[in-house]
């Protein structure tokens, strides 16, 4: 089941990949934050790597059992500032979300020595009951926060793409979250993590080379 999944999900990618350039090149993040460590187990025999989780006490306990396994952690939720000790504890291999400049410098202020990847979450759709800073002001704290918070290496931009059912909306939000990356990757951002189950291959369209996919991948397990 999980390998005709990711099969298929890997399959339609490819093709999202080729329509868009034969040179991208794009990273799957496969969610498994409704999944146990069993599946996530299962999924990695079949040959994914990186998972996505959005709760820390998650993160944790799945890591923790699977920590013989080579995986590579994502951290994708809205983090609380009394949650950031025990997440950069876990070593994540990327953080999605960061929301605000405030939760940059607490993060930077409990780094200490060391350093962790990251991602500047935009709020591409404007959405009230979505985390990110606005498209407007993006650039501007991605700036600030490279010159405030040296141990956050800041290598790009996140968004989730608006919830609706009309594909314009959606591309919209794609379209706003790709020029933010445009005209931040002369300050070095290299990775556009947008699109989901729903909407990956327009995503991919839009110039995404980060999805994050969740119920495509996990349908049927159990
Ligand atoms: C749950 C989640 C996903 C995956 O969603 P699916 O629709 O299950 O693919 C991607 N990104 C974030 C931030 C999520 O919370």
């Amino acid at each position: 089941m999980l390998a005709l999944n990711l099969e298929r999900v890997l399959r339609r990618i490819e093709r999202a990949r080729l329509a868009y350039s034969a040179h991208q090149i794009i990273s799957l993040v496969a969610v498994s934050k409704y999944q146990s460590a069993e599946d996530i187990l299962a999924l990695y025999e079949c040959g994914q790597r990186a998972f996505g989780e959005n709760k820390v006490q998650d993160l944790r306990a799945k890591s923790e059992i699977l920590s013989d396994v080579p995986l590579e952690w994502h951290f994708i939720g809205t983090l609380q500032e009394n949650k950031i000790n025990a997440l950069l504890a876990l070593q994540p291999s990327l953080i999605h979300s960061i929301d605000s400049i405030k939760l940059a410098h607490a993060i930077q202020k409990r780094l200490g020595e060391a350093k962790v990847r990251a991602l500047l979450q935009v709020n591409a759709a404007n959405e009230a009951s979505k985390s990110g800073v606005s498209i407007e002001s993006a650039k501007e704290i991605y700036e600030q926060i490279q010159a405030q918070c040296p141990n956050i290496i800041l290598e790009g931009i996140m968004s989730i793409g608006a919830h609706s059912p009309n594909r314009a909306d959606i591309e919209r939000s794609f379209q706003l979250t790709r020029d933010v990356f445009d005209s931040v990757q002369g300050c070095g951002a290299r990775i556009l993590s947008m699109g989901m189950s729903g909407d990956f291959e327009i995503a991919i369209a839009y110039g995404a080379n980060l999805v994050r996919i969740g119920s495509k991948l996990f349908e049927g397990a159990k």
